[in-house]
């Protein structure tokens, strides 16, 4: 018994800190295939469970955003994320102001605020920069060796 809790806790702490050390804010499968480096027997049912642990305990944030897999963030400083709907990277904003002051407005419907989520959508610079080069972006400069679409 004592022995499956310490190896448990040693689970955890891998997949912690496996999370801590990424910033990709990777799905369950991505993080499993991560830490597996580390603890090659760990099982993804395993990363899975451990993950809803460490989120209960407030030790991973849980993103979960419309019709996207969850992803998972060791990031728990309040930040805001941006989503690129070409590729689905999601990348930390950390410029942006927060004022948690927000979140202590009275009468939102009687509900005690605890926190809310925001999402921005857009293309990551990667996926603009591919696009651009496949000419297909409907900008694409007259004259470019692409195909002509012709409207
Ligand atoms: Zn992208
Ligand atoms: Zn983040």
């Amino acid at each position: 018994m004592g022995d499956i809790l310490r190896r448990n806790t040693r689970q955890r702490q891998a997949i912690l800190e496996v999370l801590r050390g990424m910033t990709s804010h990777p799905t369950a499968a991505e993080l499993y295939n991560a830490v597996r480096k580390r603890l090659p027997r760990i099982s993804l049912g395993t990363v899975y469970r451990n993950l809803e642990v460490l989120a209960r305990l407030g030790l991973l944030r849980k993103l979960e955003f419309g019709g996207t897999e969850t992803r998972f963030d060791g990031d728990l400083q309040e930040h805001y994320h941006v989503r690129c709907v070409e590729c689905g990277r999601v990348a930390d904003l950390h410029d942006l102001p927060f004022d948690p002051s927000d979140l202590r407005v009275e009468g939102l419907g009687g509900y005690r605020i605890l926190g809310h989520h925001l999402e921005y959508v857009g293309v990551c610079p990667a996926c603009g920069t591919r696009m651009r080069s496949d000419g297909s972006s409907r900008s694409a400069a007259p004259g470019d060796s692409a195909d002509q679409m012709v409207e």
